[in-house]
């Protein structure tokens, strides 16, 4: 695509992982795959290698990324843990939940990483890609999502390289990610009470949701979005809209014939990117119920939906 980098494909093996750990330790990019969608990764103690985030993503710099860590003991070194959120890492690490806790002072991490925020976004990963890379790498990772900021994020090899082809140093192919939609992001308090800051494929605390829009800046109203007009809740598409199918409701292309949310989810971006791709002018998506894992699905549909300013 040209680019500053000849972006590398590596092989989700021994090799291509260790090759990996060894860009990420003298500072690159790699994108790799997780249980959500691909994150673009870079050591989070390094303030030039999380710069570069921001500058392949084109991401703002008021919109803080997420650490990644390979276990409970580096999480701790990282952040305060009161009980109740001691309860849920354990409860769901390693797996798709985030938590935004209290950071400790003098981590080493980067400033940028949390955008000058007193809190610090964690996640240990259900990957094996991921986990294997931690360890070998030996350093928290930031990762966000591998997609240029505000567009449609990736849940495979070639959704990255469609978007950061030639803007990043690797990305570890490790075929199409599990659940497809980002992690559910919960801020634990002080006083050990909760706040759900973004839907995700855990449920955790009902329907409660972030309020501050510094407090979860990723929660902006236009996000994910394909670079055409998307409408939603539609049966009957017109003549000139990708119609994306759910259950009954047919389409170019089905987020789940049988109706299963799961596999909506897991669909979801590859949709979304399918619908980007087509010759139609613009994109109608069938109605999905907002149970379960239906919640994060009709969140991300409906940034997908909104333009940007
Ligand atoms: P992404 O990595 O693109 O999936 O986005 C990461 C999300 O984590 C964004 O929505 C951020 O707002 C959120 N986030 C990261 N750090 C914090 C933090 N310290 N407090 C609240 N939200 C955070
Ligand atoms: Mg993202």
């Amino acid at each position: 695509m040209g680019g500053k980098y000849a972006t590398e494909t590596l092989e989700a093996t021994k090799g291509g992982i260790a090759r990996a750990a060894e860009i990420l330790r003298a500072g690159g990019l790699v994108a790799v795959p997780t249980e959500t969608v691909y994150g673009l990764a870079a050591r989070a103690d390094k303030a030039d290698a999380v710069a570069r985030i921001y500058e392949a993503k084109g991401r703002p710099s008021f919109n803080p990324l997420i650490v990644h860590v390979s276990s409970m003991e580096r999480a701790k070194k990282l952040a305060n843990f009161e009980p109740e959120a001691e309860k849920l890492a354990a409860a769901h690490w390693p797996g798709p939940l985030t938590l935004v806790l209290p950071r400790k002072e003098g981590t080493g991490l980067a400033d940028a990483v949390t955008a000058g925020l007193p809190t610090i976004a964690l996640r240990m990963p259900d990957h094996s890609v991921m986990q294997a890379l931690l360890v070998e790498a030996g350093v928290p990772l930031a990762a966000p999502s591998a997609n240029r900021s505000g567009f449609i994020s990736p849940t495979s090899a070639q959704h990255v390289l469609a978007s950061l082809d030639g803007r990043i140093d690797a990305v570890i192919d490790g075929g199409e990610c599990r659940s497809g939609v980002e992690s559910t992001i919960v801020a634990v308090r002080p006083d050990g009470s909760i706040e759900e800051l973004r839907p995700g494929p855990l449920s955790i605390a009902g329907d409660a949701v972030g309020k501050s829009e510094i407090e979860a800046p990723g929660q902006l109203a236009s996000h994910y979005a394909p670079g055409k007009p998307v409408r939603l809740h539609v049966t009957m598409p017109e003549p000139d809209e990708f119609m994306i199918g759910f259950a009954q409701v047919a389409g170019d292309c089905s987020l789940s014939a049988s109706g299963d949310l799961e596999e909506a989810a897991s669909r979801l971006y590859a949709c979304l990117h399918e619908g980007a791709r087509s010759d139609k002018p613009r994109i109608a998506v069938a109605p999905v119920p907002t149970e379960g894992i239906g919640k994060a699905i009709n969140d991300r549909l409906g940034r997908a939906a909104t333009p940007a300013d």
